[in-house]
């Protein structure tokens, strides 16, 4: 074993280095159905912090990365050491490797967004642990390692400059198994959301790659062969004449190129307030965007401090973002302070009318570290589970106020199983197209590959609901206006895919239910 954890001094040669993205649980997020639909691919984003990683190892260091979502990982590597990243969501699965690794005698290394925010957890599961950005503290890690003296922990203190950070190594992702490459811009959000853990770990205050090292990055990901982009950034507008200036760069770019890339990002509804700003998105080749809408209730907003979500109605927001040719993805919560049961009806309404195909909505949940998390706990409003990392689950360690617990968790199925009926899926079809411009984009599929998701869409999702389902997706193809078509087929892809995986977990839910109230009855008839 010990061999394993150093090589004999005086036998230097290339460290060599495993870096594994462990096996994410199946959620809302993970669109398992859709990825099937799509030709080849495996899972939605590669694991681009373990690329970063990558590329701040020693020119010598011999790397390689596997990502348990899209491929088999090795039981025994011949590594100096084995690197494990995570966020919350992997945790048990994280925790699960790092034990198996270091039982057979590896130099285990812990690191992602879980170790940065609650390092603590992983006392006794790693040799190392790399709490926080990796830009300076992991070449430390690395300097130390050659030299035979690594510390337990590695917990970056100060502020990092993403000039300092290096291209990723997207060579090393099997890039053409996703649906998007990523790309981050900035770290850090000028809001203040209750509930929210970014700002937790990277700050108020957004710091910026330079447009030069954007540049250098996507270079790379076209030489390799990269079409659809996904900016990673929790928040790409946080610093709104910065988010200009790369925008403008974008427009550029793409016009150099023949608008190569297909790009989406994460960015907050106040991008909705400037028109300039959206026109940036529209020439730049965005052709979706993912809003933290959370609630139309003023009231639940103010309370989460969500502030920059009370400018104007949501609705109208939405709408111009749709004029500009720009698709919406949204997240929704219930279970605020001042949600009562009357919230389901009205996030039902509101979603119905914006017309959002992905509204992933969640109940809300106090994360570790988070203000809500502080405020909970001092209320006496937090249930002991500290393993709640994902707010799509069934559950949640928030103990609500407007409403009890049981009618929280079963508005939500409600709302859920109501959003994704067919009639439903194909009225916020139409609702969204009666406000969306034509899209700037050019398919990234080649005119087979595009025949053949919709082939698939029909044959796997659409015949097997029966003529009714045929009939609302007949009713949604925008005949007149065929630049529509993309859209519609994709909306249905996402539509089945939350259904599909609805379908399981709800019938999950409901059976762990059942099974309890026959267990309570059994143990009452014992007592
Ligand atoms: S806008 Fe998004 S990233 Fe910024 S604080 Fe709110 S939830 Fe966090």
């Amino acid at each position: 074993m010990a061999q394993r954890l150093f090589r004999m001094e005086g036998t230097r040669t290339a460290m060599r280095l495993l870096l594994i993205n462990p096996r994410l649980p199946e959620s809302w997020w993970s669109s398992r159905w859709a990825i099937g639909i799509l030709p080849g691919k495996r899972a939605l984003n590669p694991p681009l912090g373990l690329a970063t990683l990558a590329a701040l190892c020693p020119a010598d260091w011999q790397v390689e990365i596997i990502d348990e979502n899209v491929e088999d990982i090795p039981s025994a590597p011949d590594v100096d050491i084995v690197g494990i990243c995570g966020m919350g969501v992997q945790f048990p699965r994280q925790r699960e490797l790092l034990g198996n690794y270091r039982k057979r005698g590896y130099y285990v290394l812990a690191g992602g967004s879980y170790a940065s925010l609650c390092p603590e957890r992983y006392t006794g599961l790693a040799n190392t642990v790399i709490a926080g950005e990796a830009e300076y503290i992991f070449p430390q890690f690395c300097r130390d390692f050659e030299q035979h003296t690594p510390k337990a922990l590695y917990r970056e203190t100060g502020t990092v400059a993403l000039a300092d950070s290096p291209v990723p190594r997207f060579d090393l992702l099997k890039l053409d198994r996703y649906v998007y490459a990523s790309l981050q811009f900035s770290r850090g959000c000028p809001f203040r959301c209750e509930f929210c853990d970014i700002i937790v770990m990277f700050g108020r205050k957004p710091r910026v790659k330079t447009l030069e090292q954007v540049g250098r990055e996507l270079d790379e990901l076209r030489r390799l062969g990269a079409r659809s982009v996904f900016f990673v950034d929790d928040n790409l507008i946080g610093n709104l004449p910065v988010a200009k200036k790369l925008l403008q760069f974008l427009k550029e770019y793409q016009e150099k190129h023949r608008y190569w890339f297909s790009l989406g990002t994460e960015a907050s509804l106040n991008m909705a307030q400037h028109p300039d700003l959206l026109a940036l998105f529209r020439s730049a080749n965005f052709s979706w965007v993912f809003i933290g809408i959370e609630s139309t209730d003023p009231e639940s907003l103010k309370e989460t401090l969500k502030i920059q979500n009370l400018h104007e109605d949501i609705l109208t927001s939405v709408r111009r973002i749709y004029a500009y040719g720009i698709e919406v993805l949204a997240g929704f919560i219930v279970g605020f302070d001042h949600d009562t049961e009357a919230c389901f009806e009205q996030q039902y309404q509101f979603i119905t009318e914006a017309g959002i195909q992905s509204a992933m909505i969640g109940l809300l949940t106090a994360l570790p570290k988070t203000p809500l998390y502080a405020r909970l706990r001092k209320e006496g409003r937090l249930n002991t589970s500290d393993e709640v990392n994902d707010m799509t689950q069934l559950s949640t360690n928030v103990i609500p106020k407007g409403m009890s617990y049981e009618a929280l968790v079963e508005g939500y199925i409600d709302l859920y199983r109501r959003l994704l009926q067919d009639s439903e899926i194909a009225l916020r079809i139409r609702n969204k197209l009666r406000h969306l411009a034509a899209p700037n984009y050019r398919s990234v599929y080649r005119a087979h590959e595009a025949l053949g998701i919709v082939a698939r869409l029909v044959w796997r999702g659409i015949l097997p609901g029966g003529l009714r389902r045929v009939g609302r997706f007949v009713s949604t193809l925008p005949l007149r206006h065929p630049s529509a078509m993309a859209t519609v087929i994709s909306e249905w892809v996402v539509a089945l895919s939350m259904r599909d995986f609805a379908e399981r977990r709800l019938a999950a839910h409901v059976r762990t239910r059942q099974l309890l109230q026959l267990s309570s009855q059994t143990s009452g008839a014992h007592t």
